[in-house]
């Protein structure tokens, strides 16, 4: 047992900054002189009506969204979402179109053909997802909507700009939320998972435009319907407290420090580990120059037996969760909101180490 925190490049769940995590402690044993735990007052309360209030106020400051938007805390994660947009758009006749970038965006095809017929407007599997693919030029105008995915997590791709469309466009934003300036209000709907860039895991953040829910097309329990969570104010049952609190600390955190700021050391990041790796003789980034994500750094060892010995000469300096996914392999740093400079400086010594001795 060590009391010495780690470096922590976890992909998700992942690193929140310390003061954050100071607070949510205080919260957990005293919420705000209350003399109430955050983990034991009433769902349907004043004092958790009043942290719903702001954190919604502060995500549609953030993503400078007007009232036409709707602002959800759900359950369920990534995969309630790939599931319940289909559900709720999609009839069985219809066509839903999908950007094939990636796992989650894979995913989210997969679950979508439960309910309706999907087309891929473009899809990157055939080069191992190692780069975007070409966004589709003409989208066809009859799709019940157009599905993205804003950053691939486990391939370590991100697209540069959302861009405008006539289907309604939905986005997956789970792991690039916040990192940086987007045009939040060219999406209908996008959400995002908790245990990123914005708090704990257990609480999915929706945003979604009220025309939207005009075009539900399935009677739906209302567990699995976008317009009974609206109507019930995301309190249909009871709430993932704890989460929303944390994503509420996080969005305060957010709001300090901007987004502007925010974007600018995370440029600052990125370019530190990839000039890293591009400079070190014993590591290669495999993903297309102009489709490198921010959030996520891909990397290869030249050789193959170093890579069991990097993870490991990591680990014992300290720095934790360089590991691959499961389906790719070799090393993915994660460099959300909460990585700071110093953070990735320990990540680029440690190469610069290795390299000494292994090379
Ligand atoms: C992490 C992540 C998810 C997570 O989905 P869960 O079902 O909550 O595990 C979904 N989409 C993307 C893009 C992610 O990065």
């Amino acid at each position: 047992m060590s009391n010495k925190l780690k470096i922590n490049f976890n992909p998700g769940p992942a690193a929140l900054p310390q003061e954050v995590l100071q607070q949510a402690s205080d919260a957990i044993l005293n919420y705000n002189g209350t003399g109430l735990s955050i983990l034991s007052i009433p769902h349907r309360g004043k004092l958790f009506a009043a942290i719903l209030e702001e954190s919604k106020q502060l995500v549609k400051e953030l993503c400078r969204l007007d009232d036409n938007y709707e602002i959800l805390w759900m359950h369920g994660g990534g995969r309630l979402q790939f599931s319940m947009v289909p559900m709720n758009f999609l009839a069985e006749n219809d066509t839903a179109g999908y950007i094939d970038s990636g796992y989650w965006a894979h995913d989210a095809i997969e679950y979508a053909k439960y309910y309706g017929h999907v087309a891929v407007l473009a899809s990157s599997e055939e080069k191992n997802y190692t780069e975007l693919p070409v966004w589709p030029a003409d989208i066809p105008s009859g799709l019940a909507y157009m599905h993205f995915t804003t950053n691939n997590t486990i391939y370590g791709t991100q697209w540069k700009t959302i861009p405008q469309t006539e289907v309604p466009l939905i986005a997956d934003m789970s792991s690039d939320i916040f990192s940086r300036e987007m045009n939040y209000t060219h999406c209908d709907m996008f959400y995002a998972v908790a245990q990123k860039n914005i708090g704990a895991v257990g609480a999915t953040l929706v945003a979604i435009k009220k025309e939207m829910l005009s075009r539900i097309i399935r009677v739906l329990p209302p567990m699995l319907n976008y317009a009974a969570h609206v109507k019930a104010n995301s309190v249909l049952n009871t709430s993932p407290i704890f989460s929303i609190y944390t994503a509420l600390l996080m969005l305060r955190w957010t709001k300090q420090k901007t987004i502007a700021a925010i974007e600018k050391e995370n440029i600052a990041k990125a370019k530190l580990l990839y000039d890293e790796i591009h400079r070190n003789d014993l590591f290669t980034c495999n993903i297309k120059h102009t489709d490198r994500s921010m959030m996520n750094i891909c990397f290869t060892a030249n050789q193959k037996e170093h890579e069991r010995t990097f993870i490991d000469f990591c680990e014992e300096r300290n720095i934790t969760g360089i590991e691959g996914h499961r389906s790719v392999g070799a090393f993915r740093a994660s460099l959300y909101n909460a990585i700071t400079i110093k953070d990735v400086e320990c990540l680029t010594a440690a190469m610069q180490e290795f390299e000494s001795k292994y090379n």
